[in-house]
C-alpha cells in the first residue's frame, strides 16, 4: 500500500501498556502487536518510531481549558473519574498525552508518505470538556486541530470503523465544516446519546461481513466525494470482531482485513494520505485483538 519505497512508519510507545488492573481494556494488546509484527513480518525495529507526547497548546486545540486543568490537578469530581471508565493515574495521563502525540506523528508522516499507522490510538468517545469510555483525550481531534492550526491540511475525512460510535469526535467537530465526521457503528450500544457526525452509518446487532463491506463501499464514495479531504483519518477499530465482549457485530478476521484493505485502496486510489489508528478490541482472546491489529498494520505497510 505504500505509494513510495520508503521504510514504513509504525508508531508506537511502550508507554502505551498502562495497569489499569483488571480490566477489558488491555492495553498490553499494543507491545504484543508489535512483537508479533517483529516475528512474523519484514517490519524491523527501525521501522518503529517513538512519538513525544501533545503539549498543553496541542490539547488546548481539542479540549477546553477547564478540563486540561482538572486533569493536570487531579481534580475531576468522582462523577468525572467514574465517566472515564479506567483508573485515571499519572500512568494513564503520561499515556493519553503521548498518544495524542502519536497520531500528531503518524498523520504527519501519512502528509509526507501517504500512508503511516499509529500502533495506538483512536480516543474518540473524549469530548472538549470531559473524558469517557477508556477515553481521557481525542487524539483524533488533538491532531487534525494541531495540522489545521499550522497550516499543514484544512480539509479532512474522519473514517470511524470501531463498532462503537465516535461520539466524542462527532460533537468537537459539530460546527467545523472542514472536518468531515463518518461512523459506522452498532446502533444498541454504547454510547447511547450519539452526537450527530457528518454521516452516521447504524448498523442492526449481527451485522456480518457481506452486507458490511457493501454498505462501507458506498459510504467511502460519499465520504471521499462529499469531503474532497487532504488527509483521512482511519480508526480501524478490532471491536466488530464476532468475538468481541464489548461488540455486537459479527465481523470475522478476514471481513476485518477486507475492510482495512478497502480504505487504505480508496485512499490511495484518490492520493489522499491515511493515519491508521487502532481503536477499541476487547476479543474474548486477547490473540484475536492482537492479530487484528496485527493485520491492520499489514495491510497499511504491504507494497501496492
Ligand atoms: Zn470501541
Amino acid at each position: 500500500m505504500r505509494p513510495d519505497a520508503s521504510a514504513p512508519a509504525v508508531v508506537w510507545s511502550p508507554i502505551y501498556e498502562v495497569d489499569l488492573g483488571p480490566h477489558v481494556f488491555v492495553t498490553a494488546k499494543y507491545r504484543l502487536a508489535r512483537e508479533q509484527l517483529l516475528a512474523n513480518t519484514t517490519l524491523i525495529e527501525g521501522d518503529f518510531v517513538a512519538p513525544i507526547p501533545a503539549t498543553r497548546d496541542e490539547l488546548a486545540g481539542a479540549h477546553s481549558d477547564e478540563f486540561l486543568s482538572k486533569v493536570e490537578t487531579d481534580s475531576l469530581s468522582f462523577s468525572e473519574r467514574a465517566r472515564l471508565e479506567v483508573p485515571l493515574t499519572g500512568e494513564l495521563r503520561e499515556a493519553m498525552a503521548l498518544s495524542c502525540g502519536g497520531t500528531l506523528l503518524a498523520a504527519r508522516r501519512a502528509l509526507e508518505r501517504g500512508v503511516a499507522v499509529h500502533l495506538g490510538g483512536g480516543f474518540h468517545h473524549a469530548y472538549a470538556g470531559h473524558g469517557e469510555g477508556f477515553c481521557l483525550y481525542n487524539d483524533i481531534a488533538v491532531a487534525v486541530r494541531a495540522l489545521q492550526a499550522e497550516g499543514a491540511i484544512e480539509r479532512v475525512a474522519v473514517v470511524d470503523l470501531d463498532v462503537h460510535h465516535g461520539n466524542g469526535t462527532a460533537a468537537i467537530f459539530a460546527d467545523d465544516d472542514e472536518v468531515f465526521t463518518f461512523s459506522m457503528h452498532q446502533q444498541n450500544n454504547y454510547p447511547f446519546v450519539k452526537p450527530p457526525s457528518d454521516l452516521d452509518i447504524a448498523l442492526e446487532d449481527g451485522t456480518a461481513d457481506g452486507e458490511y463491506l457493501g454498505l462501507l463501499e458506498t459510504a467511502l464514495t460519499d465520504v471521499l466525494g462529499e469531503s474532497m479531504p487532504e488527509l483521512i483519518v482511519y480508526l480501524a477499530g478490532a471491536d466488530p470482531y464476532v468475538h468481541d465482549q464489548l461488540g455486537g457485530l459479527s465481523l470475522t478476521l478476514e471481513g476485518l482485513r477486507r475492510r482495512d484493505r478497502m480504505v487504505l485502496e480508496r485512499a490511495v486510489e484518490r492520493s489522499v494520505p491515511i493515519a491508521v489508528l487502532m481503536a477499541g478490541g476487547y476479543a474474548h482472546k486477547l490473540e484475536d485483538t492482537v492479530s487484528i491489529h496485527v493485520a491492520t498494520v499489514e495491510e497499511a505497510v504491504a507494497e501496492p
